[in-house]
């Protein structure tokens, strides 16, 4: 190039990278992911379709920009979810006639002591949002924040979850969040697996009663309980599954996100399959 346009030519993708359609000269398919936190996103780079991250060159010559581009990698065989082995979390919470979720949130009782996670809770956190919701997002288990209020999402992770609710062009109330367990796990550890296996049918009616188009479990937890699959979420997340009638995607949890900002992009590829599936538009930034 000559070196006297190009000033300008920088000048040009910085003013794009600013309206964040950049960087278009590397790919033109990759979805500027948005900033979900509110903060500078997390250097320039971008998330193209192979999941690799790109972080944009200095283009020097049409060579060199050709070379820039990230190669696409061959697309990955569908997953194969390998269904644990054992009776299913859910064959004893088949579909009760008349469910509610007042009922179920009833038939939990605020005393609670059907697991060991009742003896250092503070309160069951059922979960909150629109009884209709075309969309439920499933979390892992209340963590302190949410053990305090009494509602799930509601700490640092949860405002993540707030803000990409909202840039799918959603507000929180238009959704429904909740999680696998009801009752925060001591010290935001992992809940065990006969937590789970306690608390899951509630799960299951919830979801049986809201009856969404989709489900997108937020994390390794939800997803390989609601699939009953031990394979590592990044084995399937980004696609799709039939659930029960509705469609079910995973996706990281926003906690992983406040540790992996990077991994924004990878998360709001699968956010933009839900988008597309109830006709959500994006919300211009
Ligand atoms: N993490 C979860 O999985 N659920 C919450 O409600 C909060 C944090």
């Amino acid at each position: 190039m000559d070196q006297t346009k190009r000033p300008r030519a920088e000048a040009w993708f910085r003013y794009a990278d600013d309206l964040g359609i950049g960087p278009y000269y590397l790919d033109r398919a990759a979805q500027a992911p948005p900033d979900f936190s509110g903060a500078p996103s997390s250097g320039s780079g971008r998330v193209v379709a192979s999941g690799e991250i790109s972080t944009p060159a200095p283009i020097s010559s049409p060579a060199v920009a050709a070379a820039a581009v990230p190669k696409r990698a061959p697309d990955p065989a569908p997953p194969v979810i390998q269904r644990a082995a054992g009776v299913s979390l859910f064959e004893s919470a088949d579909r009760i006639e008349g469910d509610t979720l007042e009922r179920i949130r009833t038939d939990i009782t605020p005393t609670c002591t059907r697991c060991k996670l009742h003896k250092a809770r503070k309160q069951i956190v059922f979960g909150v949002g629109n009884p209709k919701a075309q969309l439920v997002f499933v979390g892992e288990g209340p963590g302190r924040d949410e053990d305090e209020q009494g509602e799930p999402f509601v700490g640092r992770a949860g405002k993540l979850l707030t803000q990409m609710i909202e840039a799918m062009s959603l507000k929180r109330e238009d959704v429904y969040i909740c999680n696998v367990v009801k009752c925060r796990p001591p010290e935001n550890r992992l809940p065990e697996k006969d937590e789970i296996a306690t608390c899951s049918p509630f799960l299951q009616r919830q979801l049986g009663v809201i009856a969404p188009k989709v489900i997108c479990c937020l994390g390794a937890c939800s997803a390989q309980t609601l699939l009953e699959t031990t394979q590592g979420i990044s084995r399937f997340r980004g696609e799709w599954f039939d659930y029960r009638g509705a469609k079910l995607i995973a996706t990281y949890h926003p906690a992983y996100l406040l540790r992996n900002p990077a991994a924004k992009g990878e998360v709001w590829k699968d956010l933009q399959k839900v988008m597309a599936h109830l006709g959500l538009q994006p919300k211009r930034r």
